[in-house]
This record gives structure tokens, C-alpha cells and sequence, in this order.
């Protein structure tokens, strides 16, 4: 017999919202600027311990008048002020890392060329700039037990990837494969000496439109025993990355596998065909 009481699902906590004030860039390659911002309200920012943690960044463009309203955001209160179409655009960002004693921030934008929101804002980012956020929310870290990680991404996935290398222990083993579009746009990585790091140059080829990732994972020679997989990036480039793994067998709960954005759609679209069959990975 049942009691016919249902249980509701228990309310997810909505994440605090980060009102940040930039304090300096730095370009870490001629496609990698870094913006690292702070002030009273990084008190907001609770970590949560993964090393893949990500914010979802809001841009005031649509709002009337393009710009925020003097004073704190209340994010939930504007957007029930205003018709869709004016609500503030969000973009998904990796905190590449944070400063508690700085209570400073810091995320590294990909600068993809003229298209886009984030990208454009990062690269002419300065000093005094606002950043609304939420966040942060993530899933993943390294795992101590595994044989060994294999890591693969494009730029977008190198914040998460560049965070997780750092946290591993001394003797952690694997092979970070890392696509980027020259050997120029290759950053000073820190990582125990038992990763190997390969660097896969796009050779001027645009991202999205090769397969170099994917192949390079399937020719090279793995370590022995099942990885630990962090793979993240193109979505177009992950689908093929997880033909590679269905290959070799992986378990998916071994596969930390999703795209991070997709070839010729904005975020916003790109996030609306998650629940579609194109954007299934
Ligand atoms: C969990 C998560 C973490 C992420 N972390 C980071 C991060 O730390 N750093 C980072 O740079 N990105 C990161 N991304 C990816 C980032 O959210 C997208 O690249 C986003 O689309 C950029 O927004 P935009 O306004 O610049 O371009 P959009 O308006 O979204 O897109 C405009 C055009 O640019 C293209 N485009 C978008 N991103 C790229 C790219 N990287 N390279 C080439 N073309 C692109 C699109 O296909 C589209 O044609 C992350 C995504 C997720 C889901």
C-alpha cells in the first residue's frame, strides 16, 4: 500500500551571484587573455572544490541602455522587470583560479575574433570593468586513485585543464593532449613530471574544423590500465572523441566528457540543443 505522499525533489540552491570589479588583464598568448577581478563582492564566492568550477557570466548588452544599473545586480529581481528579449546574455567561464588572501579571481578568455560577446569583452577588458557572475557550479576533479588521466582539449578547456594539472599529486601519470591554433597559442603549463604534454598545433586551420584532437588520442600509445578522463572543448570534436573511448572500452564513469561550445552557434543556442539529438555527446 502506498501512503500517496509524493516527495518533491529538495530545491537546489540557487548559486550566489559574484558582482566583481576588474583589476588587471594580462595576455597570456596572442588568443588567451586573462581577467582577474575582485573587490567587495568576492566576498559572495564559496569554493566548491572541483577544479573544472565555472561561473555563468551575464552581459548587460540587451538590457535598456546597454549597460548595468548603478549599485548591486540583483539578477532574479531584473530579469522579472524585464521582458525576455532584454534580459541580461550569459556565457559559461572556467575560474581558472582564486585568491582568497587577494579575494581576487582570475579566468583566462579565449579571444575567438570579432563574433561573439565574451570574447570581444575580454580582449578590450580593463581595469574598473564589472563582471556579474553566478556561481560557481562544476563537477569534477582529479581523481588520487586513478592509473593514470588523460586529458584532452581545445583553448576553452585549458583553464580546467591548466587547474586540474596543478592539482594533482607528484607522482601522477598520463598524457595531456592540448589543441590549440599554433605553437604560439600554447601557455607555460605547471604539471608533475610524469604527464606528458603534447601540444597539437591546428596548423591555421579554424577550431572546430579539424579532427586533430580526435586523432592523435586514437594513434598515440596509452598507458596501461583505464585512464581517468577529463576531455572537454569543440562539441563536434568531443562526439568524435567518444567514439575513440567507446573503442577503447573506457566506463563511462571514468569520462569526464561534454563540449564546452559548438562550431557556428552562440552560447545560447548552443546550450538550447543540449536536449536536442545534435547535441547529444
Ligand atoms: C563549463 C564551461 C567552461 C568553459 N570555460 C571556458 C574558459 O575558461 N575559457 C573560454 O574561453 N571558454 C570557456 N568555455 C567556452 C565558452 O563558454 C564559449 O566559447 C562561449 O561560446 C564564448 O562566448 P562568446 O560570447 O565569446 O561567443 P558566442 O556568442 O557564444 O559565439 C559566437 C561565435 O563564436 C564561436 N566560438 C565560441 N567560442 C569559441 C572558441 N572558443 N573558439 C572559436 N570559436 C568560438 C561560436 O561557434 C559562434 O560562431 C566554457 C564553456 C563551458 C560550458
Amino acid at each position: 500500500m502506498t501512503s500517496g505522499i509524493t516527495t518533491a525533489a529538495p530545491a537546489k540552491k540557487p548559486r550566489p551571484t559574484l558582482d566583481l570589479v576588474v583589476s588587471r588583464t594580462e595576455w597570456l598568448t596572442p588568443h588567451l587573455v586573462r581577467v582577474v577581478a575582485g573587490g567587495p563582492g568576492f566576498d559572495a564566492f564559496e569554493d566548491n572544490g572541483f577544479t573544472d568550477k565555472y561561473v555563468k557570466i551575464s552581459f548587460p548588452d540587451a538590457l535598456p541602455g546597454g549597460a548595468w544599473p548603478d549599485g548591486p545586480v540583483d539578477l532574479t529581481a531584473l530579469k522579472d522587470s524585464l521582458p525576455r528579449e532584454q534580459w541580461p546574455v550569459t556565457r559559461t567561464y572556467t575560474v581558472r583560479s582564486f585568491d582568497p588572501e587577494a579575494r581576487e579571481l582570475a579566468i583566462d578568455f579565449v579571444v575567438h575574433g570579432d563574433e561573439g560577446i565574451a570574447g570581444p569583452w575580454a580582449a578590450g577588458a580593463k581595469e574598473g570593468d564589472r563582471i556579474v557572475a553566478t556561481g560557481p557550479g562544476g563537477a569534477y576533479s582529479p581523481d588520487p586513485k586513478a592509473k593514470w588521466h588523460l586529458f584532452a582539449g581545445d583553448e576553452s578547456a585549458l583553464p580546467a585543464i591548466a587547474a586540474a594539472l596543478e592539482a594533482l599529486p607528484e607522482d601522477a601519470k598520463g598524457i595531456a593532449f592540448l589543441e590549440v591554433g599554433s605553437a604560439a597559442d600554447a601557455p607555460e603549463l605547471a604539471a608533475p613530471q610524469g604527464i606528458d604534454i603534447r601540444w597539437l598545433s591546428r596548423d591555421g586551420e579554424r577550431a572546430g574544423e579539424t579532427l586533430v584532437l580526435a586523432e592523435a588520442i586514437a594513434e598515440a600509445e596509452w598507458l596501461s590500465g583505464n585512464p581517468s578522463v577529463f576531455a572537454h572543448g569543440e562539441r563536434g570534436a568531443m562526439k568524435e572523441l567518444r567514439a575513440v573511448f567507446k573503442q577503447r572500452d573506457l566506463p563511462r564513469k571514468q569520462l569526464s566528457l561534454s563540449g564546452y561550445w559548438a562550431h557556428g552557434r552562440a552560447e545560447d543556442q548552443f546550450q538550447a540543443e543540449k536536449k536536442l539529438p545534435v547535441g547529444q555527446i
